[in-house]
């Protein structure tokens, strides 16, 4: 993962028809090609609460092989699941996450971390041994603000 993920903030995502969460660590996400619609990401939705129609299929605005998915309480279609990344997804930023949820179908909520003051960051719930030396350029992310880039 980049490590300037690691500075945004853990989101739980909720279907926003029956309520019911399907995810535990979403991220808000940005496509590139049109900044104005919200989407939310994750590497790994609550595995019973959501699964894939099946049926793949591929946008107009690349060759990765994407299945809808839905809330399994309700059925809705919550996003879908890049079953197989293009090229051209695999060559650029991206953060593993090959969930994505549509926003017009979820509603999020932000965790608070362990202390009770302050919110959860993806560094405090992704980290792994190998990322550890990330940690003290910290100071410097901040002013990386063209992360959001996805797809
Ligand atoms: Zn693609
Ligand atoms: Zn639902």
């Amino acid at each position: 993962m980049h490590p300037g993920f690691g500075k945004k903030t853990v989101l739980k995502v909720r279907c926003r028809f029956c309520q019911s969460i399907v995810c535990n660590r979403g991220m808000k996400a940005v496509l590139l090609a049109d900044t104005k619609q919200e989407l939310f990401s994750t590497d790994a939705p609550v595995q019973m609460k959501v699964g894939s129609l099946g049926r793949t299929y591929s946008t107009n605005q690349c060759q990765c092989r994407i299945c809808d998915i839905a809330c399994k309480q309700c059925g809705n279609v919550v996003g879908y699941h890049v079953e197989v990344p293009c090229i051209t997804c695999l060559q650029s930023c991206h953060n593993g996450h090959m969930w994505i949820f549509n926003s017009d179908a979820i509603a999020t909520e932000e965790i608070v971390d362990k202390s009770g003051r302050n919110v959860l960051k993806w560094d405090q719930i992704a980290a792994s041994p190998c990322e550890e030396e990330t940690e003290s350029l910290d100071s410097s992310l901040d002013d990386l603000t063209d992360l959001e880039c996805f797809r």
